[in-house]
């Protein structure tokens, strides 16, 4: 089914998921701050929109990719925002990977006013967002999750409904924790093998079927040993995600010994000047330890 899309926040993700929902014959109308975001989507067939408020009047189902919890509230209920705009009726997806505090408390006020809300937040990267494979998890109510199915599609493959609002992001919270803990123990082990001698680009592919074998292995591996650290997921991100991890975590009662000392791994890292990197520089902070470099022999 077709649909009168709304699209706020089109930068590493938010412009290939949009060109993708495009492609799936959806009608956009696109609103971001910068300016050159905005002019590729609309050479690509988007209408440009002057706030979030006229994304929201011109549009059945609002998509938010904003970088962190205080753009998306101030993009939904700020001044201009789309609560102003929204029709009853519509449905606004934010797709951002925020806390689930300000995801329920954002789902209250939409719902006030007749809106209806998800948190649909993604896993899979830029790569996975051209695409349109993302793993998108999903919060919110059964009936308004079935009535964007044919959105979410247009941007992923396995779209899954984990509970009411707020259980998309927790999931995505979970998530963060086993893709950067795993680029932590990956990082471990390469520096070892590197400093030990032995040819790691050949040590990948004698275990990379095994029980060791990840996801993470196959993208990031690869990556490291280029020394391509050219940021999909940033340290920023990452960072981001992981305090809201530990945020979340002590204010239910979960201690997280291993997510802690990561945090303390990225703020070393930015400490470093590697804000702006990909989170496979989780190994440039192992190889300074070690005084050793994990690269092709
Ligand atoms: P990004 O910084 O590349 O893009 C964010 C966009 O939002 C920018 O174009 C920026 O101009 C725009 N923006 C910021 N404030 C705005 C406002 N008030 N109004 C309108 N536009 C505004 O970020 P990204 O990498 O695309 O990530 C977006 C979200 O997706 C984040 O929550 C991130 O954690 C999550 N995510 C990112 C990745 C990844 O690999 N990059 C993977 C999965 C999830």
């Amino acid at each position: 089914m077709e649909r009168k899309v709304g699209f706020i926040g089109l930068g590493i993700m938010g412009k290939p998921m949009s060109l993708n929902l495009m492609k799936a014959g959806h009608t956009l109308t696109v609103f971001d701050l910068n300016q050159e975001a905005v002019n590729s989507l609309v050479k690509a067939g988007a209408a440009a929109a002057a706030s979030p408020k006229e994304v929201a009047e011109k549009s059945d189902v609002i998509i938010t990719m904003l970088p962190a919890s205080q753009h998306v509230k101030q993009v939904v209920t700020g001044e201009n925002g789309i609560l102003e705009g929204a029709k009853d009726g519509s449905v606004i997806i934010d797709m951002s990977s925020i806390t689930p505090e300000v995801s329920k408390e954002l789902a209250a006020k939409a719902a006030k006013k007749g809106v209806g809300m998800l948190d649909a937040p993604v896993s899979g990267g830029e790569p996975k967002a051209i695409d349109g494979t993302l793993a998108i998890m999903v919060g919110g109510k059964e009936d308004v999750f079935e009535s964007v199915q044919s959105v979410l599609y247009g941007m992923g493959k396995d779209v899954t409904l984990v509970g009411e609002n707020g259980c998309g992001v927790t999931a995505k919270l979970a998530n963060q924790i086993i893709v950067n803990l795993n680029i932590a123990a990956m990082s471990e082990a390469l520096v070892l093998a590197a400093k030990a001698g032995i040819n790691v680009e050949k040590m990948y592919r004698a275990i990379r079927s095994g029980l060791a074998g990840s996801a993470v292995l196959d993208v990031k591996v690869p990556m490291i040993l280029d020394r391509n650290f050219v940021a999909g997921g940033s340290i920023a991100i990452n960072m981001k995600d992981i305090t809201n991890v530990m945020d979340t975590a002590h204010e239910i009662g979960v201690p997280l010994p291993l997510s802690s000392q990561l945090l303390e791994i990225f703020h070393a890292l930015k400490v470093d000047g590697k804000i702006k990197d990909d989170h496979g520089s989780i190994v440039r902070y192992y190889e300074k330890l070690a005084n050793v470099e994990v690269k092709r022999v």
